[in-house]
C-alpha cells in the first residue's frame, strides 16, 4: 500500500531525550522552556522578528480574525482547505468567495475589486500548495480599499518571495504544523505578524486573555502548545533541509517521467521557490482523472482530490455559489503520494501506471 503521504518521524531516540528532559523539568505546557526554543528557531530560519507558536491552524487562523477585529464579509479563495472557511464562518464573519486564477490556482486579484461592498473588511487568501498568492496585487487592492489581509499560509512552509519569507506578508500569516504537513509537529501553528502590538495582543489571546499575575487584557482562548509537540518540532526542524530536498527530488523524477501525461502543473510564482510540499496535477479532463485515479487504487496506490469539491458548493452552512474557475479546476485535481521515505522504484512504478491508464 501507498499512501498519498505519510507524515515524517525522526529516529525515536532522538524524540526521547527531549521527553526525558520533560521529566526532569516537570513542565509540560503553559509556554514551556521548548516552546519558546522553537518559537525562536523558526523565527531565525525565517528570518523574522516576531512568531507566536500555537494550536494549530485552524486557531492560527481564528486567532487572526479575531485579533484583527474583522466584522462583515471577508473575501476568500473557494480552492483551499475547508478550515480557511470555517474559521471565518466560526468567528461570525461571511466569506465572500472570489474565483482562482486558472494557472497560479490562487484567489484572482483581477477578480476581488469587483468583490468589494460596503462591508468588506478583509481579504483571507491561502497560498494554496505553497505557491505564493500574487501578494504585490493583494496587498495594493488591500491599501486601496483599507482592507486587512491574512495569508493562509498552512502550504507555504520555507517558501520564500523576493528573497523573504512568505510569512511577512500580509497583516497577519499562519501557518499549519499539522502531521500531514511538510514540517509538522503532531499538532500545531503558527501566527506571524510584524506589528509588535498586535502579536502582543494575539500572545495574551492564546493563553486566556491574560495579561498579568491577576489582570485581562482581552477576550482569549487557549490556543498554546505542549512541551511533547515542541520536542518533536525541535527534532524535525533539524530534518528539514533532508526532507525538502528528498520531496523536491520526488518531485522531479515524477515530472520527468510524466512528461506525456495529459496533465499540467500549476504555474509557479516567479519570483519564489518551492517546498515540495505537494505534487498536483490539473489532468485534461475528470474522465481522466477517475480513470488514472481508480487504476491506482486497484493497486493501492492512493492519491488526493486536493481540493474537490470546492469550498464554494460543499459546505452545508453556505448557500452554493457558482465559480466558473474553480469548479472546473477542482474535478480535475489530483495529489500524487509524496513523502521523504517514497523510494524512486516506487515513483517509477506509479508512473508507468499513470501512463499505462491513460492510454487504457
Ligand atoms: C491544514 C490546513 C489548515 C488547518 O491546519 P490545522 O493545523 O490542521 O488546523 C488550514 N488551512 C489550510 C490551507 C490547510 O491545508
Amino acid at each position: 500500500m501507498i499512501p498519498v503521504t505519510r507524515p515524517f518521524l525522526p529516529p525515536i531516540e532522538e524524540y526521547r531525550d527531549y521527553i526525558e528532559s520533560i521529566w526532569t523539568r516537570n513542565w509540560l505546557t503553559n509556554m514551556g522552556p521548548l516552546a519558546s526554543k522553537l518559537e525562536m528557531v523558526l523565527k531565525e530560519y525565517f528570518n523574522l522578528n516576531h512568531l507566536l507558536y500555537v494550536t494549530n491552524g485552524t486557531v492560527a487562523l481564528q486567532l487572526a480574525i479575531k485579533a484583527l477585529e474583522l466584522k462583515g464579509e471577508i473575501i476568500t479563495t473557494p480552492f483551499s482547505f475547508v478550515a480557511t472557511t470555517s474559521s471565518i464562518v466560526w468567528e461570525n464573519c461571511s466569506p465572500k468567495f472570489v474565483d482562482i486564477d486558472p494557472f497560479s490556482l490562487n484567489i484572482d486579484p483581477k477578480k476581488i475589486e469587483a468583490a468589494i461592498g460596503p462591508n468588506t473588511s478583509a481579504i483571507l487568501a491561502t497560498h494554496v500548495y505553497g505557491n505564493p498568492c500574487d501578494v504585490e496585487a493583494i496587498d495594493a487592492i488591500a491599501k486601496k480599499y483599507n482592507l486587512k489581509v491574512i495569508y493562509d499560509g498552512a502550504h507555504a512552509f520555507g517558501v520564500q518571495v523576493n528573497g523573504r519569507s512568505i510569512f511577512e506578508y500580509g497583516d497577519i500569516s499562519t501557518c499549519s504544523l499539522h502531521a500531514t504537513k511538510l514540517y509538522h509537529s503532531v499538532e500545531g501553528g503558527l501566527i506571524i505578524t510584524k506589528d509588535p502590538e498586535l502579536l502582543k495582543k494575539i500572545a495574551h489571546m492564546r493563553n486566556f486573555g491574560i495579561s498579568g499575575y491577576s489582570s485581562f487584557s482581552e477576550l482569549g482562548i487557549n490556543g498554546k502548545n505542549s512541551e511533547f509537540h515542541a520536542a518533536m518540532g525541535l527534532i524535525n526542524f533539524k530534518w528539514i533541509d533532508k526532507i525538502i530536498k528528498r520531496r523536491l527530488e520526488i518531485i522531479e523524477r515524477y515530472n520527468q517521467n510524466l512528461q506525456n501525461f495529459k496533465a499540467k502543473v500549476p504555474l509557479w510564482h516567479k519570483n519564489s521557490n518551492q517546498n515540495g510540499a505537494y505534487l498536483v496535477y490539473i489532468l485534461e479532463s475528470e474522465d481522466l482523472l477517475l480513470k488514472v485515479k481508480s487504476s491506482l487504487d486497484t493497486f493501492e496506490i492512493f492519491t488526493r482530490r486536493y481540493f474537490y469539491p470546492s469550498l464554494s458548493s460543499s459546505l452545508p452552512y453556505l448557500a452554493p455559489v457558482e465559480m466558473e474557475v474553480t469548479d472546473d479546476i477542482a474535478k480535475r485535481v489530483l495529489c500524487l503520494p509524496l513523502y521523504y521515505e517514497l523510494t524512486d522504484e516506487e515513483i517509477d512504478w506509479i508512473s508507468r501506471i499513470i501512463l499505462r491508464s491513460q492510454n487504457n
